[in-house]
């Protein structure tokens, strides 16, 4: 019953990278590193070896730091099994239903195709963490690059069915935008204003949003809430299947 220690690295324009820690081993790994140099630069500072890289999807803005982190640390890797021929340097591949082990702290693995096609996120229960890179966003969701909306609508749901309490550590800080959005189609949502007020303080002092909680999100994301009757109504798609729902709320965000 291993529980982690999670610090937020911010790197590249608007990047997040994750260093983990599971106290009871030791055991150290570093989420989606866009960028080598200020992870090594965290890990030289605490004094840290580090055993894994742990990768959500093949994107540059998300594997780049790989080749000079493994270089430099002799680390291993572990990535989306659907995406092995798209990231040199994996050691290790994970997919749908298996798990990965940090030391005592074990994640499940759950495939979110969407964005990309082979996106893989990360499940530790014990915590509740959830490392979602770019398929669940504060307030948002991935583009969808590889896949249609309803598979990124089922991907969704995989999340949104996990505790209210689970931490949501994403990939990248688009919390300002998003919520700016959000309040467009979902603008009688009292808990998304406050909620966007809260952010717009938090971004002035510059300050992460992350992390977020599954709970927060399903009250407020409206990439979560397609099914909700006020956003139905507000798009005019009162009986339109949620996916279709969704599918417009994500069009809407890429035109905005
Ligand atoms: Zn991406
Ligand atoms: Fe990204």
């Amino acid at each position: 019953m291993a529980r982690l220690h999670v610090e937020t690295i911010p790197i590249l324009r608007d990047n997040y990278a994750y260093l983990l820690t599971e106290p009871e081993t030791g055991s150290t790994a570093v989420v989606d590193p866009g960028e080598a140099g200020p992870v090594l630069a965290a890990l030289e500072q605490r004094g840290r070896r580090l055993d894994w890289v742990v990768l959500t999807h093949h994107h540059h803005d998300h594997v780049a730091g790989l080749q000079e982190i493994k270089r430099r640390t002799g680390c291993k890797a572990v990535g989306p099994r659907g995406e092995y021929s798209r990231i040199a340097g994996l050691d290790l591949t994970v997919a749908e239903g298996e798990s990965f082990a940090l030391g005592h702290a074990v994640a499940e693995i759950f495939e979110t195709p969407g964005h990309t096609a082979g996106h893989v996120c990360y499940y530790f229960p014990d915590d509740p963490a959830l490392f979602s890179g770019d398929t669940l966003f504060v307030l948002g969701c991935g583009r969808l690059f590889e896949e249609d909306a309803a598979a990124m609508w089922t991907s969704l749901g995989k999340l949104a069915a996990l505790p209210p309490e689970t931490k949501v550590y994403c990939g990248h800080e688009y919390t300002l935008a998003n919520a700016r959005f959000a309040l467009t189609v979902d603008p009688d949502n009292a808990d998304l204003a406050a909620r966007a007020r809260k952010i717009e303080e938090a971004r002035e002092r510059g300050e992460p949003t992350v992390p977020t909680t599954i709970g927060e999100e399903l009250a407020t994301n409206p990439f979560l809430r397609a099914d909700s009757a006020p956003i139905r109504q507000h798009l005019a798609m009162r009986d339109d299947p949620a996916a279709a729902v969704f599918g417009e709320i994500r069009r809407r965000k890429d035109l905005a």
